[in-house]
């Protein structure tokens, strides 16, 4: 029989190269949003046990003229792919800047309020994070105390030593870090100790299960308690329920977000919003 025959080696496959001309297209389009200043941050709060709000996480938003709003889910990857990351990053730090300066100008902000800013794990590949991160923020003159960097675990584990060292830097400028998702990835326990974090996010999906069970809460408490025991800060992601709400409360969590608190809001919004609460 013939080895290389048949359909076993296709060297055009249409539908990858359909796969492909949408990526291009897709790119294309980042591009052009870029320049026409589409993308925007939505931030929404963090708050303690007791209702104050402690922080927010920045997240962006795709404002398309004809589409509306589009999700990162569907840009972030390509954006990282084709090196465009960096760039919807400062345009995320540049919205975040202008919001810590107008509330530091307009009304009292708590000195620990800080926002939170996902880092692509790509960004720690090229080294690209420090400069860009920094000149933002000094150009702003914001102290970096002002922000968490939000991470994954994966960044824990390639080339370990040497994104460590990249998180050492921002760390000595006054950056903070927190591991995003946690319980989701494989960062290993036995390390954990010695990253340089701030704090642990508990990912949406073990705030889903918190009632299925006593399994469902044994894993949060077990995650609230270990950040305790090594002194990091402890977040819940995706809170929907007053339940959820009041079963983290009673384990001691030091922050949550979520739709039960509030949704992810354009800047203008988010300052009336803390308004608002201040009143009520
Ligand atoms: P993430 O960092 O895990 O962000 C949490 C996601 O959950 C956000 O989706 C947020 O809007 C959503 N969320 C918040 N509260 C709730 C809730 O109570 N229920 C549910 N079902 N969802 C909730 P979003 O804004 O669509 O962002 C998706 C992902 O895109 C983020 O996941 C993050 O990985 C990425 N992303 C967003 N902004 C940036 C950015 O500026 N840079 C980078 N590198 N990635 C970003
Ligand atoms: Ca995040
Ligand atoms: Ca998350
Ligand atoms: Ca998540």
């Amino acid at each position: 029989a013939k080895k290389f025959g048949g359909h076993r080696f296709a060297f055009y496959d249409p539908a990858l190269q359909h796969e492909l001309d949408l990526r291009l297209q897709l790119e294309s389009d980042i591009i052009t949003a870029i320049k026409e200043k589409q993308f925007v941050a939505y931030f929404q709060p963090q708050l303690d046990c007791q209702g104050n709000i402690i922080a927010a996480e920045a997240l962006i938003r795709w404002i398309h003229p004809i589409k509306g709003i589009i999700s990162p889910y569907y840009f972030i990857p390509v954006a990282e792919q084709s090196g465009l990351i960096d760039q919807l990053q400062s345009s995320v730090l540049f919205d975040a800047c202008m919001l810590i300066k107008t509330l530091e100008q307009t009304q009292q902000l708590h000195d620990s309020f800080c926002v939170a800013i996902n880092i692509s794990a790509c960004q720690f590949i090229t080294h690209s994070l420090y400069n860009n991160i920094v000149s933002i923020v000094d150009a702003f003159g914001i102290s970096p105390t002002r922000f968490k960097l939000e991470i994954t675990e994966s960044i824990l584990l390639d080339d370990m030593a040497e994104n460590i060292a990249q998180m050492q830097q921002l760390k000595a400028k006054g950056f903070r870090f927190s591991i995003d998702d946690f319980g989701t990835g494989y960062s290993s326990l036995a390390y954990i100790h010695t990253y340089p974090v701030d704090e642990l996010k508990i990912d949406k999906s073990f705030i889903d299960k918190i009632h299925e069970g006593n399994r469902g809460s044994a894993i949060v408490s077990t995650i609230i308690s270990l950040a305790h025991n090594l002194g990091f800060n402890v977040i819940a992601e995706g809170v929907e329920t007053a339940e959820q709400a009041k079963t983290l409360t009673q384990l001691n969590i030091t922050g949550m977000q979520g739709y039960y608190m509030a949704y992810p809001m354009p800047a203008a919004e988010f300052i009336s919003w803390l308004k608002q609460q201040r009143n009520s």
